[in-house]
């Protein structure tokens, strides 16, 4: 055969067009088997399939533009199962099955969720117009705009998701409702709507992400951790605290407790708000300050079940907090969480709920604090040197330095340089030792946390976050949002 420099620059292109068409269908939303059978295609027709994706794109933006959303709509994969405040799928296509709406309301929340805005701000501007925005870090930016008609009909699609009353368009109201993003993440929706200048003035607050239900394993956490809580749940009694910022993956954890459980053979019931999934096997109560049902008196209704274990959402209030105590106390197995830094910051946090020291620990059994961190690409991170000034935490650690990467940037991390979270434990253990050092009745705060601060350091968190920065999971820009001082 004769060397023919052009075929083999042909060649050399064609292989090239194929190496980036795999690029491209890897960024694409695909289900894995559609995705290996389009790579294979990929990998021997490279040019064929960038044109038509280009082409695909081109026609999509165009329907979009010209309005005629019907057809793009079915390609457009608009991945969220919105859950109404009961729990149950909510089928917004049912109450306007011809207009724009449903696809919008769904379209909205997904790509917020995408997005990872905080909020949602639905405004009715004096022309009519209803402009769309997200709150993302802590900055507004405008979404879409929307005429009167599409405006009120989202905003009366989520107020039928949140239990609201749909006649009333003056009062303001609340209410909240879920949803599933790409079949594993959940988010919850709290929303507030009032009368407005022009229309209806919607604000949606996205709370805390939890998957689904999965094993403690999965969530990465240390083993001898796993032992701790398998060894408190099967204690049959007391209270155990889930503790973390927000957003920090808590309800994720509790979640994965009910794993733990053989839930068929206990009298299990979970007082949530919202709900984020639908269990087998649990009573699942959801919060409705609204309608009279606290999270208190949810508490104390459930006692009156029998329960053999009661799950807390989230511990926000006094009245909760005294009920969780209370009821952990007559001999139930209370599972809750609580919205503070960690487990040094938790007794504190109790105590402004009105809980004090000597009850805490009298009924306390475990306490496991959680940070999210996000995760490096592991495409782009790069290799960097132990800045001096960790130098002396590391080798007090005995942790390794030829692993430690920082956050560069590519297309397949949007130029973040991160992909994923992962989240780092710590877990307080309240053994019959530490309980009669902390129980005593005048122990302050202070002194609790100074014992604490003796025993484990003060700053596990941090140092379970360096342990993955050590080994090029994370970056020190992450564990310092833990602790904010390099070094302790
Ligand atoms: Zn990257």
């Amino acid at each position: 055969m004769s060397y023919n420099p052009i075929k083999l620059l042909i060649a050399a292109a064609w292989f090239y067009a194929s190496y980036h068409a795999l690029a491209m269908l890897e960024k694409r939303d695909m289900t894995e088997r559609n995705l290996f059978w389009s790579n294979l295609f990929a990998f021997f027709a490279g040019p064929l399939v960038i044109v038509y994706l280009y082409t695909y794109d081109y026609v999509v933006r165009t329907l979009e533009r010209m309005g005629m959303r019907r057809l793009a709509r079915k390609r457009a994969a608009i991945k969220i199962e919105i859950r109404d405040s009961t729990g149950k799928v909510f089928a917004a296509e049912e109450a306007n099955e011809r207009s724009e709406v449903p696809f919008l309301t769904r379209k909205i929340l997904f790509d917020a969720v995408k997005a990872g805005a905080s909020d949602i701000f639905f405004d009715p501007k004096s022309d009519g117009s209803y402009h769309v925005r997200y709150r993302c870090e802590g900055m507004l930016n405008e979404v879409a705009v929307w005429s009167q008609e599409i405006g009120s009909g989202v905003i009366d699609s989520m107020k039928l998701a949140s239990g609201m009353d749909t006649t009333e368009h003056r009062r303001p109201q609340e209410g909240s409702f879920s949803g599933i993003v790409r079949k594993d993440t959940s988010v919850g929706f709290h929303s507030a709507v009032m009368g407005a200048v022009g229309g209806e003035k919607l604000s949606i607050h996205l709370s805390e992400n939890a998957s689904a239900p999965q094993k403690l394993a999965d969530l990465k956490m240390r083993l001898d951790i796993q032992n701790s809580i398998r060894q408190a749940l099967a204690g049959r009694g007391g209270l155990i605290l889930l503790c973390g910022p927000s957003k920090s993956g808590k309800t994720t954890t509790l979640y994965s407790l009910f794993h733990e459980i053989d839930c068929s053979k206990y009298n299990v019931i979970s007082i949530e708000d919202p709900i984020f999934h639908a269990l087998d096997d649990i009573s699942q109560l959801e919060v409705s300050n609204r309608s009279g049902f606290t999270c208190g008196i949810l508490i104390r209704n459930a006692l009156a079940q029998n329960p053999d274990i009661i799950a807390v959402g989230e511990i926000r209030d006094r009245e909760s907090a005294m009920a969780c105590v209370n009821a952990a106390r007559t001999g139930h197995l209370i599972v809750a969480t609580l919205n503070c830094r960690d487990n040094r910051d938790m007794f504190e946090r109790m105590a402004n709920l009105g809980v004090a020291p000597h009850d805490l620990v009298e009924v306390l059994q475990l306490s496991v604090s959680q940070a999210l961190l996000r995760t490096l690409c592991k495409k782009c991170r790069q290799s960097i040197a132990l800045p001096d000034v960790y130098r002396e935490i590391f080798t007090g650690l005995g942790l390794a330095q030829d692993q430690l990467c920082s956050a560069s940037g590519c297309r397949d991390c949007d130029g973040s340089g991160y992909a994923g979270v992962q989240a780092v434990f710590d877990a307080l253990e309240m053994t019959d030792a530490l309980k009669t050092q902390l129980g005593s009745q005048n122990t302050s705060i202070q002194q609790i946390q100074q014992t604490l601060d003796q025993q484990f350091g003060n700053a596990p968190l941090y140092c379970e976050a360096l342990s993955l920065v050590a080994t090029g999971v994370t970056t020190f820009e992450e564990a310092g949002k833990i602790n904010a001082t390099p070094g302790i």
